[in-house]
């Protein structure tokens, strides 16, 4: 029999767990021709998630748990989960049932029959999210893929069943900046996408504020692309050239007009313009250098406090 693993990551989620739950024991149900195994990671929860966590292991064993010693954020979660994984399938899916659990079988037949080596999933609408942020994602998307060359798929979730060797060549890929939705794009293989209509959290409130995502996007585009680092050179050579027709110009008039001095508002300007974009280089180049400096470091991307095995 196939073992299908499912890896949830969770954070502070003690109120979509049981709802969650419930939806996987029924599904495990209708799927009886497969066995499963629930890898939960409690992501430094401080409600009772991992209390919870414990009791479902004891009363059922396909459940198993991993907990970090404090918050490493969702990829590091999906990371725990996918190593610690065993089955010959792998699910990554959200606990607050925004990733239906009901789409699975239809997926796992997909994967099985062959022809594909990966389901992926992509919400069609954003119904129930500020419209602010729609539109900066959106905006994230366009960018990105102008920038990169990882196939980053506009409101792809990270809802996906894979088969072994596409895990392992995730898993393969050992850098500490982790962004999945470059990574899996990154890896290739044959994905099969599946659209479904955005479904809004069973309970609990997303633990993504606006500025966790848009540090989250600015890892994306320095993970997949070195476009910034290109830009602020071609930036640079723009500002040289039009300074270079600026003091022909300047050197004209003089030649033919003389120079009844004036012109130091422009100068200031000038000045002021060409600090700004040395700035915009140098931090540029500053938030690659930080990167290299995190990589160079080769820290662990999550520390374990307790499994299910102790
Ligand atoms: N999550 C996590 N660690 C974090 C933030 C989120 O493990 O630091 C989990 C969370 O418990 C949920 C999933 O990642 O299962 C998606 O989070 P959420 O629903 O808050 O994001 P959204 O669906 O709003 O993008
Ligand atoms: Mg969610």
């Amino acid at each position: 029999m196939d073992l299908i693993s499912v890896v949830v990551p969770c954070y502070n989620e003690e109120e979509s767990l049981p709802a969650f739950y419930k939806e996987i024991h029924k599904l495990t149900k209708k799927m009886e021709s497969v066995n499963f195994e629930f890898i939960f990671i409690d992501d430094g929860s401080k409600d009772k998630t991992l209390p919870m966590l414990k009791y479902l292991h004891r009363k059922d064993k396909r459940v198993r748990f991993i907990s970090f010693s404090r918050n490493f954020g969702k990829e590091a979660g999906m990371l725990a989960g996918l190593k610690a994984a065993k089955g010959d399938y792998v699910a990554i899916m959200d606990v607050d049932l925004q990733d239906p659990p009901s789409l699975l079988p239809e997926m796992y037949q997909t994967v099985k029959s062959g022809e594909y080596d990966c389901v992926a999933t992509r919400r069609t609408t954003r119904k129930g999210e500020p419209p602010i942020r729609s539109f900066f994602a959106r905006m994230f998307y366009k960018i990105i893929n102008k920038m990169s060359d990882a196939d980053i798929v506009d409101g792809a979730r990270d809802f996906r069943l894979m088969r072994r060797k596409m895990v392992d060549a995730i898993l393969s890929m050992q850098e500490y900046n982790r962004f999945s939705k470059g990574i899996f794009g990154w890896v290739g293989f044959k994905t099969k996408w599946l659209e479904y209509v955005n479904v809004e959290r069973v309970a609990g409130e997303t633990k993504w504020s606006f500025w966790k995502l848009f540090k989250y996007s600015m890892e994306g585009i320095m993970a997949f692309s070195t476009t910034p680092l290109y830009l602020s050179s071609i930036m640079g050579f723009a500002v040289c050239f039009i300074t270079f027709v600026l003091a022909c110009f300047y050197a004209i008039k003089k030649i033919f007009f003389g120079d009844p001095t004036a012109g130091f508002p422009t100068l200031i300007c000038v000045i002021a313009f060409l600090g700004g974009i040395q700035l915009i280089g140098i931090g540029v180049v500053g938030m690659y250098l930080s990167k290299t400096y995190l990589e160079t470091k080769r820290r662990p991307v999550y520390i374990i406090r307790e499994t299910e095995e102790d």
